[in-house]
């Protein structure tokens, strides 16, 4: 593959409702692009470095700022002729003399293949060898009073979401919970504590065993991310699956888990883990170990959406996952929306990662683009 430019871009999104979790409250939405141009046509790749570092350490303003320094001008840097980079896992591997930057680095893994397989004229699903049309869609629900989360959740059910997964802390757990067990008792249900609870605390442990009694699908990530003993412990006591997701950060913490016996589930996330092919190794891992994957989501607008769909779409996904139609993040998405049917979102099938930049909304949210060549 030669590359002859590339294009940083940011744009400035909000969520259509906040999201309010057990580490902060999300509203901001800035979403990072990287364009290339090849000469086999373009490739698109977003990033899904959240606006604050509550989440992970890595956040939107220092994936940019990564990318233009150090990411983009090693991409360019190339191997050959100027802007020969060789193939996209070639090209990719050569930003592993950076450390860390998963996210960053995730966005122009996503642009690499989106160019290669669109050059080939092979859909990324294709590529993965996934067989499956559509994956079942969830629904989060941030944390907020009872009444508010039933609402909401009414509403999610009224859409015609299945699955629903709603944000727990310590003193927002057990009420919410059974009050949703008993207003939407069809509901499939999945916690998530994003690591608030400590096992240490005899109230966090008794509302951990009460939240056991409510037939949750799964608990995600109940202790702090580094707790694998303390993770795998709970594991052992519940018969609710513990799910890790902060936890596992890269393929090698996902082997660490593994070895820790730490989970019965692992939620993958392409970005953090540093790619899409970085999780199809987690997932490959996981599916040998016996242990069960959720696909997770980083309120990613409609590029990586379209991705994060297709590596849900691998066979090894078994239970419910977060991923959600557009609408209930971005009005309008960046791309054409990724909608509900039957509770289900397409797995999509065009060339590349499926989906094209809409240049309207893309135009209109636009808060910065820099350009970069081969020397
Ligand atoms: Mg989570």
């Amino acid at each position: 593959m030669r590359i002859l430019a590339v294009e940083l871009r940011r744009l400035e999104l909000e969520l259509v409702t906040p999201l309010v979790t057990a580490t902060g409250t999300h509203r901001r939405r800035p979403v990072i692009l990287v364009h290339l141009e090849t000469e086999g046509g373009g490739g698109d790749g977003e990033c899904d470095a959240l606006a604050e570092p509550n989440y992970t350490t890595e956040y939107a303003d220092a994936a940019e700022a990564v990318l233009a320094a150090q990411l983009i001008p090693l991409l360019l840097a190339g191997a050959g002729r100027a802007g020969e980079v060789g193939t996209a896992e070639e090209a990719f591997g050569r930003l592993a003399a950076v450390p860390g930057n998963p996210m960053a680095k995730a966005a122009v893994e996503m642009a690499l293949l989106d160019a290669e397989l669109r050059a080939s004229g092979r859909s990324l699903a294709a590529s993965l060898g996934v067989a499956r049309s559509s994956i079942p869609a969830g629904a989060t629900v941030g944390i907020g009073s009872v009444a508010g989360v039933i609402d909401a959740a009414r509403a999610a059910a009224a859409c015609g979401y299945r699955r629903l997964k709603l944000k727990i802390a310590p003193g927002h757990d057990v009420g919410p919970l059974a009050a949703l067990r008993r207003e939407l008792p069809d509901m499939i249900l999945v916690a998530d504590a994003n690591g608030s609870y400590d096992l240490a605390d005899p109230d966090d442990r008794a509302a951990l065993r009460a939240i056991d009694e409510l037939g949750l699908a799964a608990i995600e990530q109940p202790l702090g991310a580094g707790d694998l003993a303390g993770s795998a412990r709970l594991a052992g006591e519940l018969a609710t699956p513990v799910v890790l997701d902060e936890s596992i950060d890269s393929p090698a913490a996902a082997e660490a888990a593994l070895a820790a016996r730490a989970c019965a589930g692992v939620s993958v996330k392409p970005a953090r883990l540093g790619g899409i092919g970085a999780a199809v190794r987690v997932h490959d891992a996981c599916v040998a170990a016996g242990v069960h994957l959720s696909i997770g989501g980083m309120l990613e607008a409609g590029l990586a959406r379209a991705a994060t769909i297709a590596v849900g779409a691998l066979h090894g996904f078994d239970l419910p996952g977060d991923i959600g139609a557009s609408d209930r993040y971005f009005r309008p998405d960046v791309t054409a929306p990724h909608v509900l049917v039957e509770g289900e979102l397409a797995v999509p099938a065009g060339m590349g990662l499926g989906v094209e930049l809409d240049p309207g909304v893309v135009g209109a949210a636009s808060a910065r683009c820099r350009a970069f060549r081969p020397s």
